[in-house]
């Protein structure tokens, strides 16, 4: 439901949290992060119920430690609302995390075909699925994250916004979406994603919109888009001169 991202010089879990409780106002049951620390380990800590919870889990953030990460709260479409379903979701060797806006039609057709690869799955989410076919898309073809990820979209069916990490990409989100919004912000040395301006516009009001089947690539400070075919794009950035 709510998605917020951040790679920069700063903690990221303060972050996070900050941009998802900007966006409550959407409504959710679970929320979740995901950090990525020095040694490009992955934390990740989800609750069932109000941020509020997470925030005490996690001290305000201050005990999750890392300056590259994702958070999700969760209206759930695909299995019941708990903390195993909330998202980040990530393959079993963690080379994968993700949170997902939006459903998946045809997850069942994908989880069927993964089974068969030998994945396994945690949770009842169309999420994981997603998840778990990118990262075999990834291994299959040892290519860049975008590759990946285009060889994943392409045989999804559904809507979608996802902020991806990667474990050999440290300090890198991934951002792709069709049909479920997702915008792109830029400061000094410092990238941001959220599914909604609010989340980010304390930090900064410059920003990209990501076009339907568009990716973005976002490193400390810049941002590249690309189209399903790995190809870059230019984009325009725009200044947001309202306030919430
Ligand atoms: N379909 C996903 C799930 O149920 C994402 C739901 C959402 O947009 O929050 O986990």
């Amino acid at each position: 439901c709510g998605i917020v991202g951040f790679t920069g010089s700063q903690e990221a879990a303060p972050i996070l949290l900050d941009g998802l409780s900007k966006l409550e106002y959407r409504g959710y049951d679970s929320a979740g992060i995901a950090v990525r620390n020095e040694n490009a380990e992955v934390e990740i800590v989800k609750a069932k119920g109000k941020l509020k919870v997470l925030k005490e889990m996690t001290n305000d953030g201050k005990a999750v430690k890392g300056t590259c990460g994702i958070g999700h709260t969760r209206w759930a479409t695909h299995g019941e609302p708990s903390a195993l379903n909330a998202h980040p979701h990530c393959s079993d060797d963690e080379n994968v995390v993700a949170v997902h806006n939006g459903i998946i039609e045809n997850y069942q057709e994908l989880r069927d075909k993964l089974l068969k690869k030998g994945y396994t799955f945690k949770s009842q989410t169309d999420t994981e699925v997603a998840v778990k076919l990118i990262d075999y898309y990834y291994k299959k073809y040892l290519g860049t994250p975008v590759d990946a990820l285009n060889h994943a979209l392409v045989r999804i069916r559904g809507s979608y916004a996802l902020a991806v990490m990667f474990k050999e990409y440290p300090g890198e989100i991934y951002a792709a979406r069709k049909d479920s919004p997702m915008i792109i912000g830029l400061a000094e040395g410092e990238s941001y994603l959220a599914s909604d301006v609010p989340a980010i516009l304390k930090y900064t009001r410059n920003v990209y919109y990501i076009g339907n089947l568009e990716l973005a690539r976002l490193t400390k400070g810049s941002v590249t888009f690309y189209n399903l075919d790995g190809d870059e794009i230019q984009k325009e950035m725009k200044t947001i001169d309202w306030d919430t």
